[in-house]
C-alpha cells in the first residue's frame, strides 16, 4: 500500500511533537474499533507518549483480553473521564470511522477539542473537511490492516514489523480477523501479506482465534438458536431478516457484541442476498446490521432506508419508532418494503 510521502511525514511530525494524543473510536466497538484503538495506543506508549483510548460503549468481553483495553476510558461510564482527557489531548486520532456524527453523544466533545484530528478509516465517504490528516483507504480489510501499512511506512518504524511491541502487533491482526469475520469478507492480497507478516513476527493466532470465537456463554448460542428458529423470515426478493426482541434480549442476559456475526448466518442459505438483524432496544431504536453478497448493496439500504451507511456489503444504521414507523408493530412491515428491491 502506497501513501504521500508527505502525509506520512506529516503524521510523523504529529505524532512526535504530542505528549498526550488520544485515540477514538466508533460506539458499540467491534474488534476492528479496538484492535486499531489498541495497537496504536501500545505503539505510541512505547514511543514514550500518554496515548488515551477514548471509546463511546464498553468492549465486549471476548475483547477485553486485548492489552490495554481496561485502561480505555469509556463515555457511557464515565463522561467526565473522557472530558477530562480531551481537554489534556493535543492530538486526536479517529479510527475505524468516516464523520464525527457516527460518535453520537461522543461527537459533539470531539468536535469542541481544539487538537488536531486525525483519520485513519476504511469507510466510504470519510468526512475528510473534519480532519487536518487524512489516510482513508476503502480497497482495505479494516481499519487495522490500513493502521499496520501506515505504522510499516512511518520513518521511526522504518518498516520493521518485529520492532512494533507484540500488544501492538496482536491487536492489528485481532482487528483484521475480526473485521473480515476470519477471512471470510473484504480480503485483499494486502490483508493476507499482512498477516503473513504478524504470524511470522511471534503473533499467536490460534490464541486470538480462541478469544475471539470459541470463549462465548451457553446463553448466547441459545438465544441465536431461537432467534434463528422463531424470528427469521425469507422475503420472496432473496431477503431474510430478523427482529431481536428486548424480551429475548433480557431473558437471556445478552451484552453487546454477544450476537456479533448472527446476521452472516443466513446468507448461508444459496437464495439469500442480502441479510438483516434489527435490535430492539429501550429508546424505541432499533439497531440495524446488514450483510449482502456481490451485486446486492447493504449500503445502499443502509443510507436509504436506515439514516445510516458502512460498506457495500456490510452496512448499519437505525430504524426509529415515532419517525420510520408509527409503533413497534409496523416494524416488520417497514422491512418488508425496505428489502423489496435489492
Ligand atoms: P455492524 O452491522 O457490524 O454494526 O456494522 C457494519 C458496518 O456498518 C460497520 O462498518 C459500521 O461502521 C457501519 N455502521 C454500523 N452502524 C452504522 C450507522 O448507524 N451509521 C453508519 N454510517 N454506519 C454504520
Ligand atoms: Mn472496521
Amino acid at each position: 500500500m502506497e501513501f504521500a510521502r508527505e502525509n506520512i511525514l506529516r503524521l510523523e511530525a504529529l505524532l512526535q511533537a504530542s505528549e498526550r494524543p488520544c485515540i477514538v473510536s466508533h460506539p458499540r466497538p467491534d474488534g476492528d474499533a479496538a484492535g486499531s484503538s489498541l495497537a496504536l495506543a501500545s505503539y505510541l506508549l512505547a514511543r514514550g507518549k500518554k496515548p488515551q483510548v477514548l471509546l463511546p460503549d464498553p468492549l465486549p468481553s471476548n475483547l477485553t483480553f486485548l492489552e490495554g483495553a481496561g485502561q480505555a476510558a469509556v463515555f457511557s461510564d464515565d463522561e467526565r473521564a473522557v472530558r477530562k482527557a480531551l481537554e489534556t489531548c493535543d492530538l486526536l486520532l479517529c479510527l475505524d470511522f468516516n464523520c464525527l456524527s457516527r460518535l453520537e453523544n461522543l461527537g459533539p466533545a470531539v468536535r469542541e477539542c481544539p487538537a488536531p484530528r486525525i483519520l485513519i478509516d476504511h469507510h466510504l465517504f470519510p468526512e475528510r473537511e473534519s480532519f487536518a490528516l487524512v489516510f482513508s483507504e476503502t480497497q482495505v480489510s479494516s481499519a487495522s490492516e490500513l493502521l499496520f501499512y501506515i505504522l510499516k511506512a512511518l520513518p521511526s518504524v522504518g518498516g520493521d514489523i518485529a520492532a512494533l511491541p507484540a500488544a501492538c502487533r496482536t491487536a492489528l491482526l485481532t482487528g483484521m480477523t475480526s473485521d473480515t469475520n476470519n477471512f471470510a469478507n473484504s480480503v485483499f492480497p494486502s490483508t493476507f501479506a499482512m498477516a503473513s507478516e504478524l504470524i511470522a513476527s511471534g503473533v499467536d493466532r490460534d490464541d486470538i482465534l480462541d478469544r475471539l470465537y470459541r470463549d462465548f456463554k451457553e446463553s448466547r448460542l441459545r438465544a441465536m438458536s431461537e432467534i434463528l428458529l422463531r424470528e427469521l423470515e425469507i422475503t420472496p426478493q432473496g431477503a431474510a431478516f430478523f427482529i431481536i426482541r428486548k424480551e429475548l434480549w433480557d431473558r437471556y442476559g445478552l451484552q453487546d457484541g454477544d450476537l456479533e456475526g448472527l446476521v452472516n448466518i443466513p446468507l448461508s442459505i444459496g437464495k439469500v442476498r442480502l441479510s438483516a438483524s434489527f435490535r430492539e432496544s429501550p429508546d424505541g431504536i432499533y439497531r440495524v446490521s446488514l450483510r449482502s453478497k456481490k451485486g446486492v448493496s447493504a449500503n445502499r439500504i443502509a443510507r436509504e432506508w436506515f439514516h445510516g451507511g458502512g460498506h457495500e456489503q456490510a452496512s448499519g444504521g437505525k430504524l426509529l419508532i415515532g419517525q420510520d414507523v408509527p409503533s413497534r408493530g409496523d416494524v416488520a412491515a417497514y422491512v418488508r418494503k425496505a428489502l423489496c428491491n435489492l
